[in-house]
């Protein structure tokens, strides 16, 4: 038998093949695993994956949908589609800006920025000077050029006094410093020249000089420029740009630019790429606004609230414990666990770091980590498969080591039933002989001989029931069907019985429907019928009934043995038929048994690919019923 308990015998053996210690093995595939990990982060690290960073602070802003925008911003666009075009420039024409600036007179705003390339090559001198008077009826005007050709330059001299003449780029990030030209940044200073946004800031504030920023960070060569990261307060569209042809017919409510910080620049309807930009909300070229990313970029720094990222020293000590958590996590659960806690894990990071970015502004490298995190999982599988292969080498030698004492087990048991069944029936037989024919001996003499023919007999049977059982687990038990009518076969085991019902009294009814004969084994079906109805007597007290019926329904024989014993707990109604298995109760306990007879049983008419059922309650008796296929 395979039992699931391992001998001490075989864990020594086993041990002894040079099985490491468990607790000793795993503490050296952590460790090693581990290591892995860290000279994995250490690989990663040299990649600097700004794409993918990029990518995902962009889903993190895009999930802060709460925003509004700033209430002291105001946008007015020169949409070339209902004006004259000016060849292939994005000039604004000179009189449009004349016609907003001297509206916007009117309305008193705080400043306005004109976000636009305004210089000589674009437009004549009587041109400027019209667009310098215009200027000068607004108190502070600025021009943020978004030419590369101005930067650094001194104003048109009509402009120079009357408008601050700076750059309006909102970013670099479109050159070569952003991967993916999205802007993500906000410029304070330019080759030490302040932006529009930050003189705006300044201007806001009410201060002399510059104001200082928090979270800045130098930018170029010379270190002379400063910028911030901007914090995007929502997807095109969330400040409303007014049409500056609604602004010059006055079409719009009256005091809608008072006090406020007016940028005026072009839509171009035309779709001119340089007057968009590419924000964290769309990658569309032609999405946003030029005009939008100014407004961005300015209230960061009019809220002082930019973005700043998390130092390098976080982010390799924050890869580095996904590595060593992920590595060993993965090392020790099933697969799809495995997979399941790295989704998590990666679920729990993102929110974690998502939080960060909305509540602090802290924008944290999540690239590393996630790579660290996916690519931990595929790290240990190697790991994974070494101790796989172990273990069922492991498994294996310990099988080979069972069937080995299966076998041996059972070449036992049947030896030992072969040499006792011969001795066995030689006293049986003599037994027997002296008790019959002998008139010399006296009734005494003859009351302990028939004791000893009933005890051989019992002792038979034992060992017939052990035989059966090795034979069965050896090399399987031949079916040796003919044809029969199996009532005889019921008739004749009833019969061999009667003698032990009538010790208990017990009456043995039969009720037999006449049937055809069919093909089953008799001598294996009357070991099964046999073991039924002594169980039927060995658990029923006396002076009981038993009853067997037979009755042939659709393609099968229905043979029941009833009785009024003593029943069985429905619990127990399986394990019964199982090995070596005996209720405990007193019937037990009186009756000598082997446990083996029910499950030689069921294994007689399985055989037969029959089935057995059974139907007990405690008290009122059992009906065990086999059910033969015709
Ligand atoms: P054994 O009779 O040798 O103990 P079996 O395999 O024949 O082994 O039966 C297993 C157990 O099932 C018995 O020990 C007994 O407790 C219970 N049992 C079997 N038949 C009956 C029955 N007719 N009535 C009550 N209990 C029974």
């Amino acid at each position: 038998m395979v039992g699931s308990d391992e001998s001490p015998l075989l864990e020594n053996n086993l041990s002894r093949k040079g099985k490491p210690s468990k607790s000793r093995s795993a503490l050296v595939s952590h460790s090693s695993v581990s290591l892995l990990g860290a000279l994995f982060v250490l690989a990663i690290f040299q990649f600097q994956m700004d794409g993918f960073k990029g990518i995902l602070v962009d889903i993190q802003f895009r999930l802060h949908f709460w925003k509004s925008p700033h209430p002291a911003i105001a946008l007015i666009a020169y949409d070339d589609a209902s004006f004259p075009r000016y060849g292939e420039s994005n000039k604004i024409p000179s009189e449009e800006i004349v016609k907003v600036f001297e509206r916007l007179a009117e309305e008193k705003p705080k400043a306005v920025a004109l976000i636009a390339p305004l210089n000589e090559k674009l437009y004549s001198n009587a041109e400027l000077t019209a667009i310098a008077q215009s200027f000068n009826k607004v108190p502070n005007t600025l021009v943020g050029y978004i030419d590369d050709e101005s930067l650094a330059r001194s104003a048109p001299t009509q402009i120079a006094g009357v408008a601050t003449y700076l750059p309006g780029f909102i970013s670099r990030d479109n050159f070569s410093y952003g991967a993916d030209s999205v802007s993500r940044r906000v410029m304070i200073t330019i080759d030490a020249i302040p932006t529009v946004y930050s003189e705006l800031a300044r201007i806001y504030r009410g201060l002399d000089t510059l104001p200082s920023f928090r979270h800045t960070h130098g930018y170029g060569e010379t270190g002379n420029s400063l910028q911030t990261y901007i914090h995007w307060q929502g997807p095109p569209g969330t400040y409303r740009i007014h049409p500056s042809e609604l602004v010059v017919k006055q079409k719009l409510p009256s005091g809608i630019f008072t006090d406020k910080i007016v940028f005026f620049g072009s839509r171009l309807e035309t779709r001119r790429v340089a007057d968009f930009v590419l924000t964290p909300y769309s990658r569309n070229p032609t999405r946003t606004p030029l005009l939008e990313g100014a407004a961005h970029g300015l209230v960061t720094l009019l809220e002082d609230n930019a973005v700043f990222r998390s130092p390098a020293w976080f982010n390799a000590f924050l890869s580095l414990l996904i590595a060593i958590v992920t590595v060993n996590m993965v090392l020790f659960l099933s697969p799809g666990r495995g997979i399941l806690f790295v989704i998590s894990e990666i679920g729990v990071l993102f929110v974690t770091a998502w939080l960060g970015l909305v509540l602090l502004h802290c924008w944290v490298d999540l690239a590393h980590p996630f790579v660290v995190a996916c690519f931990g999982y595929y790290l240990v599988i190697p790991y994974r498969l070494v101790d796989e292969y172990r273990k069922r080498w492991h498994y294996q030698e310990k099988s080979e080591m069972m069937t080995q004492l299966e076998q041996l087990k059972t070449n036992f048991l049947s030896l030992i039933s072969h040499d006792l069944k011969t001795p066995i029936a030689r006293i049986q037989g003599n037994a027997e002989l002296l008790m019959n024919e002998s008139q010399e001996i006296g009734e005494k003499a003859k009351k302990y001989l028939a004791a000893i023919v009933h005890t051989t007999e019992d002792l038979g049977h034992y060992v017939e029931t052990i035989l059966d059982l090795t034979r069965i687990e050896s090399a399987g038990v031949p079916l040796q069907k003919t044809s029969k009518d199996i009532n005889a076969s019921i008739l004749e085991v009833v019969d061999s019985r009667r003698f032990l019902a009538a010790e208990k009294n017990i009456t043995l009814t039969t009720d037999l429907e006449p049937m055809f004969s069919f093909k089953f084994d008799p001598k294996l079906i009357k070991r099964v019928l046999g073991n039924l109805l002594e169980n039927a007597i060995k658990y029923s007290g006396e002076n009981r009934k038993i009853i067997l019926t037979s009755r042939e329904e659709v393609n099968w024989i229905r043979i029941t043995v009833q009785d009024e014993g003593i029943g069985i707990p429905f619990e127990e109604h399986d394990k019964i038929f199982t090995k070596f298995y005996r209720c405990d109760n007193d019937f037990t306990k009186k009756n000598n048994g082997t446990g083996l007879g029910l499950y030689l049983v069921k294994y007689f008419v399985e055989l037969h690919r029959g089935m057995v059922d059974l139907k007990s309650e405690v008290g009122r008796g059992s009906t065990f019923t086999i059910s033969l296929p015709v």
